[in-house]
Order: structure tokens, then C-alpha cells, then sequence
């Protein structure tokens, strides 16, 4: 009888935070591993610290990782879950992954980043286990490609939403691989265990939910533009006067992240047919302040944030 008595969050950015949050809050121990932000390389280095001292680096990465894990929308309830979160460095801590009996990818929303980090999880996870991805809507079968036959039969998306401790849909996006007791397991322990609505959806370019919610923003945006609205005027109507006091346009936007938007974004922009290609093209003042790094509660600046 499967059980998940360990799981390993690979990311601990927005979602992957709140991800192992939500775990550790139902009584899961938690591995999460990211990389060593780079600002707290600069300032290790500042203080003359060497890079190669492996108890550095270490160090370096579990004070980050904590200090992600405080700032995020979704807080523990309590310092007894908060121990259920063991953080780690996503190079030095690959052998661990064997420990896990669910490892949930949530690095940055780029093919080529998450089929790197899915080759060393092939070569570092125990056979068996299940594998899966928190993409907001890039193929999950293309991010299979290559990998044993043992990953791909226990490989499926797992897409929770922003926050991932308090919005209830998870989307599950199985592939031609995946084995049948991997899916219905996965539906069950999404819906009894994590408390969620569960959506099987299939592998098409951001699935269900970020394929409308995409569509309906951009539209939104693109009729502020058309009949110059502001953003406070978008965010009232879309908002608290329909009776959506947090989750406005805008609002929202700060909170999912710009780059990881038009990532999403971008995605459906690449795969939809030409006749559609208008809509999902996100706008220039957009592409902007993703350049200049107002991308929202992340950066601390973005539509309705000022550092
Ligand atoms: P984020 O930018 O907040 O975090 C991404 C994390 O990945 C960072 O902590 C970064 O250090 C880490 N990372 C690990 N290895 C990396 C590498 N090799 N290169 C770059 N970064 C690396 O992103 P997020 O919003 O948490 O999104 C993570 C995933 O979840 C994406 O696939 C995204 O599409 C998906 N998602 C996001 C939302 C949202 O609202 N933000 C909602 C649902 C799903």
C-alpha cells in the first residue's frame, strides 16, 4: 500500500514555500532544496568567507532557506511544523532525495531548467517513488523526455495555485506514461490528504486554469489600454465590486510574480495557433517591468508595491 511518509519540495520560491508549508501543516516531513541565492554568495564573499568550504556553502544555504521560508504568504501555524521543513542545498543534497516517497519540482518555469534538475532526480531518487512537477502549464511529457522508464510511470503534474495553502484546485496532468495506481493515488491523497479539489486535466499548453486565467487577464489588460483605464480603476471593478476583495487583476499579478506570469504567458503565446497568438502576446509595459525588476512581492516592487 503506497504512503508518503517523506516528500522533497525542489524550489523554495513563491510556490515551493508555500508547498512545503502546506505539507508540513498535514504532517509531512519536508526536504526543501533550492539553490544558493546569489546575494548571499556576494555577502559571504563580502565577509571573506571561501566558497569552496562545503560548510560555507551549506551554511549560506539553509540561513536563505529560512529566511524564504518566514517571509511567505502562507505562514505555519505553528514552530512544531516549522521543524517538519528541513531545508538544503539543491547540489549538495541530491543523494537525500532517496528518503523521499513524493518529490515535487518547483524550480523556475523553464523547460530546460526542470529537464536538467529531472536527470539528476532519475539518478538520485528511489525507484518507486513519485515524481512530479508544479509547472504552470509547460508539457509534462516533454519534461520527461529521456528519463527510466521507472520515472516516467511514476512522473504527472501536480499544479497547485497561488496560495497553495489556501486556494483550494489542484490540477493533475498525467501522461501517456503513468501508471494507473500513480494517478488514482495521486487523486486520492490530493483530495483526502492535501484537501484539495482535484482536476484531472490533460497535458495541453497550461492546462485548464492558467489557460482561462491567462486569456481573461491579458484581455483585461489589453482593454485598459484600449479604453485608458487605470490600474486601481481595473483592480476596483475586477475586485472588491464584484466581490473579490484580494484576488483583483493587479493584486494578483503582485502576488503570482511578473516573470513567472509571462513565462506562463509566453508558453501559450508559443503553442496556440496564429489566429490566437494576439491574445496571449503579453504587452510591452509588462515586458518592461519584468526588465527592471519590479516583479511584484518577490522584488518588494510591482503594481501596487513601492520599495
Ligand atoms: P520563484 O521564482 O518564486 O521560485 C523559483 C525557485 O526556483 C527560486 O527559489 C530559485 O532559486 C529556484 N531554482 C532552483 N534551481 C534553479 C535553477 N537551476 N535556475 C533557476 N532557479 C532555480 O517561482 P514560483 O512562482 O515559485 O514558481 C515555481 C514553479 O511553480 C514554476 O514552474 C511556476 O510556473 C509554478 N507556479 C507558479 C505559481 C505562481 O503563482 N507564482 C502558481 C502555480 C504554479
Amino acid at each position: 500500500m503506497r504512503q508518503i511518509q517523506k516528500a522533497a519540495v525542489l524550489g523554495s520560491g513563491v510556490m515551493g514555500s508555500g508547498i512545503a508549508a502546506h505539507l508540513a501543516n498535514i504532517g509531512i516531513p519536508t526536504l526543501l532544496l533550492d539553490i544558493v541565492p546569489r546575494e548571499l554568495i556576494q555577502e559571504e564573499k563580502d565577509k571573506g568567507l571561501t566558497l569552496e568550504d562545503k560548510k560555507v556553502r551549506n551554511r549560506i544555504s539553509e540561513e536563505a532557506l529560512q529566511k524564504l521560508l518566514k517571509q511567505k504568504p502562507a505562514p505555519l501555524t505553528s514552530k512544531n511544523n516549522l521543524s517538519l521543513i528541513e531545508p538544503g542545498n539543491l547540489e549538495d543534497d541530491l543523494s537525500r532525495l532517496k528518503e523521499a516517497d513524493w518529490i515535487i519540482e518547483v524550480v523556475v518555469e523553464n523547460l530546460a531548467v526542470k529537464k536538467q534538475l529531472f536527470e539528476s532526480v532519475d539518478k538520485h531518487r528511489k525507484q518507486g517513488s513519485i515524481v512530479s512537477s508544479n509547472t504552470s502549464g509547460i508539457s509534462v511529457e516533454a519534461m520527461s523526455e529521456g528519463r527510466s522508464e521507472d520515472f516516467r510511470k511514476h512522473f504527472l503534474g501536480t499544479h497547485f495555485f497561488n496560495p497553495p495553502r489556501y486556494l483550494k484546485l489542484l490540477e493533475i496532468i498525467p501522461t501517456k506514461d503513468t501508471d494507473q495506481e500513480v494517478l488514482s493515488f495521486m487523486m486520492e491523497f490530493g483530495e483526502n490528504r492535501l484537501g484539495k479539489g482535484v482536476v484531472e486535466a490533460k497535458d495541453t499548453p497550461n492546462f485548464i486554469g492558467n489557460r482561462i486565467g491567462t486569456y481573461g487577464l491579458l484581455i483585461t489588460v489589453r482593454e485598459m489600454l484600449k479604453g485608458s483605464y487605470s490600474i486601481g480603476e481595473v483592480d476596483s471593478i475586477t475586485g472588491p465590486l464584484i466581490g473579490r476583495p484580494k484576488s483583483a487583476t493587479f493584486r494578483t499579478l503582485d502576488v503570482v510574480g511578473l516573470d513567472t506570469f509571462i513565462h506562463v504567458a509566453n508558453n501559450v503565446y508559443d503553442q496556440v495557433e496564429e489566429t490566437e497568438k494576439d491574445v496571449f502576446k503579453v504587452p510591452d509595459f509588462m515586458v518592461k517591468m519584468r526588465e527592471n525588476g519590479w516583479l511584484g512581492s518577490k522584488s518588494g516592487q510591482g503594481f501596487f508595491l513601492k520599495q
